[in-house]
């Protein structure tokens, strides 16, 4: 098996968007699809460490916002870099509006938005499979849809070396977020602690 051959799938980007009596919260997913047209379905794939995950379990409600091209990095650091359970991430922030199931839909670095209720999860392990009936929708821009290639070539920064204060030594770096790691092997339980990736999401730099 060669696993590249899994990296040339196409994704997207999506503020995953939940809210829990008076709390709202949202997180990065890259991993949602129409599956059906008759009656109108979409799935989302979420991972279990995201606060917005239990609270999607809990209420079945959701809206995705659709990331596109326009979006700058702010925004995955805002909503992909930190967690829910220690900041509130709609405290101040203003390119958002409530949609008709009361979940928050991002305004700004985004096209357009799909609000949802849950009818079946799937346990996947690492993953909960959402498959959700669309209860409302709406286009925000024309501007094109941001995919996942598009991020890490155009928004993600690109730094050429490691920080100045690692040169020298063996640095892995998290191909998500930057963050970089010093030693001579990367633990394999390694988690990234900005945007919480696994070990394999890691590149060594060659130096
Ligand atoms: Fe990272």
């Amino acid at each position: 098996m060669n696993q590249a051959a899994m990296f040339k799938l196409s994704y997207g980007l999506f503020v995953l968007t939940a809210r829990d009596g008076k709390k709202d919260n949202g997180c990065i997913i890259n991993t949602a699809t129409q599956v059906t047209s008759e009656p109108n379905r979409i799935a989302i794939a979420v991972n279990k460490t995201n606060y917005t995950h239990d609270m999607v379990m809990k209420t079945s409600a959701f809206t995705v916002s659709i990331i596109s091209q326009d979006a700058d990095f702010d925004l995955f650091q805002h909503f992909g870099f930190q967690s829910g359970r220690d900041v509130d991430k709609f405290e101040g922030f203003t390119s958002c509006k409530r949609s008709s199931n009361g979940t928050m839909v991002v305004t700004s670095g985004t096209n357009a938005y799909i609000s949802a209720s849950v009818v079946s999860t799937m346990d996947l392990g690492t993953h909960t499979l959402f498959i959700a009936d669309v209860t409302d929708g709406d286009v925000l821009t024309d501007v094109s849809s941001a995919t996942y290639e598009y991020y890490h070539k155009n928004i993600k920064p690109q730094p050429q070396k490691p920080e100045k204060k690692n040169e020298g030594k063996t640095v892995w770096r998290c191909k998500i977020c930057g963050y970089e790691y010093v030693g001579e092997e990367l633990p394999a339980d390694f988690i990234c602690p900005l945007c919480k990736h696994p070990a394999s999401d890691f590149e060594k730099v060659s130096l």
